[in-house]
Protein backbone atom coordinates (compact mmCIF):
# COMPACT_ATOMS: atom_id res chain seq x y z
CA UNK A 1 0.00 0.00 0.00
CA UNK A 2 1.20 3.52 -0.44
CA UNK A 3 1.22 5.47 2.50
CA UNK A 4 1.33 9.52 3.20
CA UNK A 5 4.94 10.74 3.16
CA UNK A 6 5.79 13.49 6.43
CA UNK A 7 5.36 16.39 4.14
CA UNK A 8 1.87 14.95 3.04
CA UNK A 9 2.78 14.21 -0.38
CA UNK A 10 1.25 10.15 -1.79
CA UNK A 11 3.99 7.89 -2.09
CA UNK A 12 4.05 5.31 -5.59
CA UNK A 13 5.00 2.37 -4.49
CA UNK A 14 1.36 0.51 -5.18
CA UNK A 15 0.51 0.15 -8.79
CA UNK A 16 -2.75 0.08 -8.17
CA UNK A 17 -2.65 4.36 -7.10
CA UNK A 18 0.09 4.89 -9.55
CA UNK A 19 -2.34 6.88 -11.69
CA UNK A 20 -3.85 8.96 -8.90
CA UNK A 21 -2.56 12.62 -9.60
CA UNK A 22 -0.20 13.78 -6.65
CA UNK A 23 -1.57 17.32 -6.11
CA UNK A 24 0.63 19.69 -4.57
CA UNK A 25 -0.79 20.98 -1.48
CA UNK A 26 -0.03 24.60 -2.16
CA UNK A 27 -2.56 24.12 -5.20
CA UNK A 28 -4.84 22.56 -2.77
CA UNK A 29 -8.45 24.10 -2.42
CA UNK A 30 -7.75 26.89 -5.04
CA UNK A 31 -10.79 27.36 -6.82
CA UNK A 32 -11.00 28.36 -10.71
CA UNK A 33 -11.23 31.77 -11.29
CA UNK A 34 -10.71 34.54 -14.19
CA UNK A 35 -10.04 37.87 -13.92
CA UNK A 36 -11.72 39.60 -17.12
CA UNK A 37 -9.48 42.80 -17.43
CA UNK A 38 -11.02 46.37 -18.61
CA UNK A 39 -11.13 48.34 -20.79
CA UNK A 40 -10.03 45.70 -23.67
CA UNK A 41 -10.43 45.32 -26.77
CA UNK A 42 -11.47 47.53 -29.64
CA UNK A 43 -10.35 51.04 -29.08
CA UNK A 44 -12.10 54.30 -30.68
CA UNK A 45 -9.51 53.98 -33.88
CA UNK A 46 -9.47 50.33 -34.54
CA UNK A 47 -13.47 50.83 -33.96
CA UNK A 48 -13.42 53.92 -37.14
CA UNK A 49 -11.29 52.19 -38.78
CA UNK A 50 -12.80 48.81 -39.29
CA UNK A 51 -16.58 51.09 -39.93
CA UNK A 52 -14.72 52.87 -42.41
CA UNK A 53 -14.49 49.61 -44.59
CA UNK A 54 -17.84 48.62 -43.86
CA UNK A 55 -19.49 51.98 -44.93
CA UNK A 56 -17.20 52.00 -47.85
CA UNK A 57 -18.66 48.39 -48.95
CA UNK A 58 -21.73 49.52 -48.18
CA UNK A 59 -21.73 53.02 -50.23
CA UNK A 60 -19.59 52.28 -53.16
CA UNK A 61 -20.20 48.38 -53.17
CA UNK A 62 -17.12 45.46 -53.81
CA UNK A 63 -14.64 45.47 -54.33
CA UNK A 64 -12.86 48.43 -52.00
CA UNK A 65 -8.95 47.80 -51.80
CA UNK A 66 -7.40 48.51 -48.31
CA UNK A 67 -3.57 49.13 -48.46
CA UNK A 68 -2.35 47.03 -45.43
CA UNK A 69 -4.49 45.27 -42.72
CA UNK A 70 -6.79 47.82 -41.79
CA UNK A 71 -6.10 47.07 -38.24
CA UNK A 72 -3.76 44.44 -36.97
CA UNK A 73 -5.99 41.32 -36.68
CA UNK A 74 -6.55 38.52 -38.93
CA UNK A 75 -9.72 37.80 -37.93
CA UNK A 76 -11.07 41.19 -38.06
CA UNK A 77 -9.04 41.59 -42.30
CA UNK A 78 -10.88 37.97 -42.77
CA UNK A 79 -14.33 39.20 -42.38
CA UNK A 80 -14.42 41.96 -44.09
CA UNK A 81 -12.06 40.18 -47.03
CA UNK A 82 -15.28 38.00 -46.78
CA UNK A 83 -17.38 40.83 -47.42
CA UNK A 84 -15.37 42.25 -50.20
CA UNK A 85 -12.41 44.25 -49.24
CA UNK A 86 -9.34 43.78 -51.13
CA UNK A 87 -5.95 44.02 -48.81
CA UNK A 88 -3.01 44.99 -50.91
CA UNK A 89 0.65 46.06 -49.39
CA UNK A 90 0.92 48.91 -51.62
CA UNK A 91 -1.11 51.25 -53.52
CA UNK A 92 0.48 50.04 -56.82
CA UNK A 93 -1.74 47.09 -56.85
CA UNK A 94 -4.54 49.30 -57.12
CA UNK A 95 -6.20 49.41 -60.00
CA UNK A 96 -6.50 53.05 -61.54
CA UNK A 97 -9.26 54.76 -60.70
CA UNK A 98 -10.38 52.27 -57.53
CA UNK A 99 -11.17 53.17 -53.90
CA UNK A 100 -8.45 52.39 -51.52
CA UNK A 101 -8.61 52.91 -48.11
CA UNK A 102 -5.78 53.55 -45.89
CA UNK A 103 -4.92 51.78 -42.19
CA UNK A 104 -5.47 52.62 -38.88
CA UNK A 105 -1.36 52.94 -38.98
CA UNK A 106 -1.36 55.62 -41.34
CA UNK A 107 1.01 56.30 -44.21
CA UNK A 108 3.56 58.33 -45.08
CA UNK A 109 2.95 61.50 -47.76
CA UNK A 110 4.54 59.76 -50.37
CA UNK A 111 1.77 56.80 -50.43
CA UNK A 112 -0.85 59.97 -50.82
CA UNK A 113 1.39 61.11 -53.87
CA UNK A 114 1.55 57.23 -55.09
CA UNK A 115 -2.12 57.11 -54.62
CA UNK A 116 -2.44 59.99 -56.92
CA UNK A 117 0.04 59.36 -59.54
CA UNK A 118 -2.72 56.31 -60.17
CA UNK A 119 -6.08 58.18 -59.76
CA UNK A 120 -6.94 56.35 -56.77
CA UNK A 121 -9.74 57.63 -54.24
CA UNK A 122 -8.35 57.84 -51.52
CA UNK A 123 -9.91 57.51 -47.64
CA UNK A 124 -7.44 57.92 -44.89
CA UNK A 125 -8.69 55.85 -41.88
CA UNK A 126 -5.16 56.90 -39.88
CA UNK A 127 -6.45 57.41 -36.29
CA UNK A 128 -6.65 60.49 -35.40
CA UNK A 129 -4.19 59.87 -32.86
CA UNK A 130 -1.38 58.63 -35.09
CA UNK A 131 -2.35 61.51 -37.29
CA UNK A 132 -1.24 63.98 -33.97
CA UNK A 133 2.46 62.47 -34.16
CA UNK A 134 2.53 62.95 -38.00
CA UNK A 135 1.86 66.92 -37.28
CA UNK A 136 4.23 66.79 -34.19
CA UNK A 137 6.99 65.49 -36.46
CA UNK A 138 5.99 67.53 -38.95
CA UNK A 139 6.15 70.76 -37.02
CA UNK A 140 9.36 70.14 -34.98
CA UNK A 141 11.33 68.89 -38.62
CA UNK A 142 10.14 72.44 -39.61
CA UNK A 143 11.84 74.15 -36.35
CA UNK A 144 15.20 72.58 -36.86
CA UNK A 145 15.07 69.75 -34.35
CA UNK A 146 16.30 66.16 -34.39
CA UNK A 147 13.29 63.93 -33.57
CA UNK A 148 14.30 60.79 -31.93
CA UNK A 149 11.01 58.03 -32.55
CA UNK A 150 10.68 55.32 -30.01
CA UNK A 151 9.20 53.06 -31.98
CA UNK A 152 9.87 49.43 -33.18
CA UNK A 153 11.69 48.86 -36.35
CA UNK A 154 9.70 47.98 -39.60
CA UNK A 155 5.91 48.44 -37.79
CA UNK A 156 3.71 50.65 -40.05
CA UNK A 157 3.17 53.03 -38.10
CA UNK A 158 6.78 54.01 -37.58
CA UNK A 159 7.21 54.17 -41.51
CA UNK A 160 4.22 56.68 -41.75
CA UNK A 161 5.30 58.58 -39.17
CA UNK A 162 8.80 58.56 -40.24
CA UNK A 163 7.97 59.22 -43.96
CA UNK A 164 6.55 63.09 -42.39
CA UNK A 165 10.36 64.05 -42.16
CA UNK A 166 12.84 61.45 -43.03
CA UNK A 167 16.02 63.79 -42.93
CA UNK A 168 15.09 64.97 -39.31
CA UNK A 169 13.57 61.46 -37.73
CA UNK A 170 16.19 58.98 -36.56
CA UNK A 171 14.21 55.78 -35.19
CA UNK A 172 15.26 54.63 -31.21
CA UNK A 173 13.98 51.23 -30.70
CA UNK A 174 13.86 50.49 -27.13
CA UNK A 175 16.40 50.77 -24.36
CA UNK A 176 19.68 49.34 -25.52
CA UNK A 177 19.35 51.03 -28.38
CA UNK A 178 19.05 54.40 -26.88
CA UNK A 179 23.18 54.01 -25.75
CA UNK A 180 23.96 53.94 -29.30
CA UNK A 181 22.11 56.81 -31.17
CA UNK A 182 24.33 59.44 -32.92
CA UNK A 183 23.62 63.00 -31.84
CA UNK A 184 25.25 66.60 -32.95
CA UNK A 185 26.40 68.06 -30.20
CA UNK A 186 24.41 71.36 -31.36
CA UNK A 187 21.16 69.89 -32.32
CA UNK A 188 17.62 70.70 -30.70
CA UNK A 189 16.56 67.59 -29.74
CA UNK A 190 13.10 66.18 -28.96
CA UNK A 191 11.23 62.47 -28.47
CA UNK A 192 8.03 61.26 -30.00
CA UNK A 193 6.94 57.67 -29.95
CA UNK A 194 4.66 55.22 -31.55
CA UNK A 195 1.46 55.11 -29.66
CA UNK A 196 1.36 51.53 -28.77
CA UNK A 197 4.04 51.11 -26.86
CA UNK A 198 4.87 49.97 -23.67
CA UNK A 199 4.44 53.05 -20.97
CA UNK A 200 7.13 51.44 -19.03
CA UNK A 201 9.78 50.66 -21.34
CA UNK A 202 9.39 53.91 -22.94
CA UNK A 203 10.00 55.70 -20.06
CA UNK A 204 13.06 53.56 -19.37
CA UNK A 205 14.36 54.76 -22.98
CA UNK A 206 14.25 58.35 -22.54
CA UNK A 207 15.55 57.90 -19.22
CA UNK A 208 18.58 56.55 -20.95
CA UNK A 209 18.41 59.08 -23.75
CA UNK A 210 18.49 61.76 -21.23
CA UNK A 211 21.81 60.65 -19.74
CA UNK A 212 23.46 61.68 -22.78
CA UNK A 213 21.15 64.35 -23.52
CA UNK A 214 20.43 66.49 -20.88
CA UNK A 215 18.27 69.04 -23.07
CA UNK A 216 16.24 66.24 -24.43
CA UNK A 217 12.25 68.00 -25.02
CA UNK A 218 9.76 65.87 -24.01
CA UNK A 219 6.53 65.67 -26.51
CA UNK A 220 3.47 68.20 -25.94
CA UNK A 221 1.77 65.73 -25.13
CA UNK A 222 1.44 61.82 -24.66
CA UNK A 223 2.37 60.33 -27.65
CA UNK A 224 1.17 56.61 -26.26
CA UNK A 225 -2.42 56.63 -26.39
CA UNK A 226 -5.23 56.21 -24.34
CA UNK A 227 -6.57 52.85 -25.36
CA UNK A 228 -3.14 51.40 -24.92
CA UNK A 229 -1.62 52.97 -21.30
CA UNK A 230 -5.36 51.74 -19.90
CA UNK A 231 -5.60 48.19 -21.60
CA UNK A 232 -2.08 47.80 -19.83
CA UNK A 233 -2.83 49.34 -16.19
CA UNK A 234 -6.11 47.33 -16.76
CA UNK A 235 -3.46 44.09 -16.92
CA UNK A 236 -1.16 45.62 -14.54
CA UNK A 237 -4.29 45.63 -11.70
CA UNK A 238 -5.04 41.58 -12.44
CA UNK A 239 -1.68 40.50 -13.21
CA UNK A 240 -0.59 39.71 -9.94
CA UNK A 241 -3.07 37.81 -8.86
CA UNK A 242 -3.38 35.41 -12.08
CA UNK A 243 -1.54 32.28 -12.64
CA UNK A 244 -1.65 32.16 -16.53
CA UNK A 245 -2.43 35.56 -18.02
CA UNK A 246 -4.13 35.33 -21.93
CA UNK A 247 -4.24 38.27 -24.06
CA UNK A 248 -5.97 37.58 -27.28
CA UNK A 249 -4.50 39.36 -29.98
CA UNK A 250 -2.44 38.81 -33.16
CA UNK A 251 1.14 37.99 -34.02
CA UNK A 252 1.13 41.33 -35.13
CA UNK A 253 -0.63 43.92 -33.28
CA UNK A 254 2.26 45.73 -30.98
CA UNK A 255 -0.28 46.69 -28.16
CA UNK A 256 -1.36 42.55 -27.67
CA UNK A 257 2.27 41.91 -27.58
CA UNK A 258 2.91 44.37 -24.85
CA UNK A 259 0.50 43.44 -22.97
CA UNK A 260 1.81 40.11 -22.92
CA UNK A 261 5.36 41.74 -21.70
CA UNK A 262 3.58 44.00 -19.16
CA UNK A 263 1.55 41.21 -17.20
CA UNK A 264 4.71 39.31 -17.00
CA UNK A 265 6.41 42.38 -15.73
CA UNK A 266 3.37 42.85 -12.94
CA UNK A 267 3.91 39.70 -11.63
CA UNK A 268 1.94 36.87 -13.66
CA UNK A 269 3.59 33.68 -13.38
CA UNK A 270 2.87 32.89 -17.03
CA UNK A 271 1.32 34.99 -19.84
CA UNK A 272 0.72 33.51 -23.65
CA UNK A 273 -0.69 35.52 -26.54
CA UNK A 274 -3.56 33.50 -28.80
CA UNK A 275 -5.36 34.73 -32.04
CA UNK A 276 -8.42 32.84 -31.20
CA UNK A 277 -9.52 30.14 -29.03
CA UNK A 278 -8.14 27.77 -31.10
CA UNK A 279 -4.45 28.38 -29.80
CA UNK A 280 -5.46 27.81 -26.35
CA UNK A 281 -3.22 24.46 -25.08
CA UNK A 282 -4.54 23.04 -21.91
CA UNK A 283 -0.57 22.09 -21.16
CA UNK A 284 -0.74 25.61 -20.01
CA UNK A 285 -3.65 25.21 -16.91
CA UNK A 286 -2.19 22.35 -15.13
CA UNK A 287 -2.49 23.07 -11.66
CA UNK A 288 -4.15 26.67 -12.44
CA UNK A 289 -6.06 28.67 -10.26
CA UNK A 290 -6.81 32.17 -11.61
CA UNK A 291 -6.82 32.90 -15.46
CA UNK A 292 -6.61 36.55 -16.66
CA UNK A 293 -7.64 37.34 -19.36
CA UNK A 294 -7.61 40.50 -21.53
CA UNK A 295 -7.46 41.57 -25.41
CA UNK A 296 -5.60 44.04 -27.38
CA UNK A 297 -6.89 46.96 -29.33
CA UNK A 298 -7.59 45.57 -32.63
CA UNK A 299 -9.39 42.37 -31.15
CA UNK A 300 -13.32 42.04 -31.50
CA UNK A 301 -15.24 40.83 -28.38
CA UNK A 302 -16.28 37.68 -29.89
CA UNK A 303 -12.58 36.14 -29.95
CA UNK A 304 -12.91 36.90 -25.91
CA UNK A 305 -16.28 35.20 -25.68
CA UNK A 306 -14.71 32.32 -27.47
CA UNK A 307 -12.06 31.66 -24.52
CA UNK A 308 -14.43 32.64 -21.94
CA UNK A 309 -16.47 29.95 -23.29
CA UNK A 310 -13.20 27.55 -23.77
CA UNK A 311 -12.78 27.73 -20.33
CA UNK A 312 -16.11 27.67 -19.21
CA UNK A 313 -16.23 24.25 -20.77
CA UNK A 314 -13.43 23.06 -18.22
CA UNK A 315 -14.54 24.18 -15.14
CA UNK A 316 -13.74 28.04 -15.32
CA UNK A 317 -17.31 29.32 -14.65
CA UNK A 318 -17.06 32.36 -12.13
CA UNK A 319 -15.41 35.61 -14.33
CA UNK A 320 -15.06 38.71 -12.40
CA UNK A 321 -14.57 41.40 -14.38
CA UNK A 322 -11.97 43.86 -12.87
CA UNK A 323 -12.59 47.43 -14.82
CA UNK A 324 -9.56 50.10 -14.19
CA UNK A 325 -11.15 53.22 -16.04
CA UNK A 326 -14.18 53.72 -18.53
CA UNK A 327 -13.41 54.66 -21.96
CA UNK A 328 -16.47 56.68 -24.37
CA UNK A 329 -14.37 58.38 -26.76
CA UNK A 330 -15.55 58.30 -30.35
CA UNK A 331 -14.32 59.13 -33.24
CA UNK A 332 -15.99 60.39 -36.58
CA UNK A 333 -15.38 58.78 -40.20
CA UNK A 334 -13.07 59.99 -42.60
CA UNK A 335 -14.49 63.41 -43.89
CA UNK A 336 -14.09 61.89 -46.97
CA UNK A 337 -16.63 58.87 -46.41
CA UNK A 338 -19.17 61.28 -44.65
CA UNK A 339 -18.91 63.65 -47.29
CA UNK A 340 -20.28 60.94 -49.64
CA UNK A 341 -22.42 59.21 -47.26
CA UNK A 342 -24.19 62.54 -47.22
CA UNK A 343 -24.11 63.38 -50.86
CA UNK A 344 -26.01 59.86 -51.12
CA UNK A 345 -28.33 60.52 -48.39
CA UNK A 346 -29.69 63.84 -50.23
CA UNK A 347 -30.19 61.67 -53.75
CA UNK A 348 -33.98 60.90 -53.74
CA UNK A 349 -34.73 57.52 -53.25
CA UNK A 350 -36.74 57.70 -56.66
CA UNK A 351 -34.10 59.55 -58.84
CA UNK A 352 -33.45 57.71 -61.99
CA UNK A 353 -36.59 56.02 -61.89
S1 LIG B 1 -4.36 51.84 -30.38
FE1 LIG B 1 -4.48 54.05 -29.98
S2 LIG B 1 -3.44 55.02 -31.71
FE2 LIG B 1 -3.88 52.89 -32.29
S3 LIG B 1 -5.85 52.99 -33.35
FE3 LIG B 1 -6.29 52.60 -31.18
S4 LIG B 1 -6.63 54.64 -30.27
FE4 LIG B 1 -5.60 54.92 -32.23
Amino acid sequence: MSSPTYDGAVTDTDSALSDVPVIDPALAGRTKKVLLAAPRGFCAGVERAVVTVEKALELYGAPVYVRRQIVHNSHVVAGLERRGAIFVEEADEVPEGSIVVFSAHGVAPSVHEQAAARNLRTIDATCPLVTKVHHEARRFADEGYRILLIGHEGHEEVEGTTGEAPDAITLVDGPSHADEVEIGVDEKVVWLSQTTLSVDETIETVERLRLRLPLLMDPPSDDICYATQNRQLAVKDIAADCDVLIVVGSGNSSNSVRLVEVGLEAGSAKSYRVDSADELDDAWFIDVGTVGLTSGASVPEVLVDGVLAWLADRGWIDVEEVSSAEEHLIFSLPTELRRDIKAAAAVPRDAGR
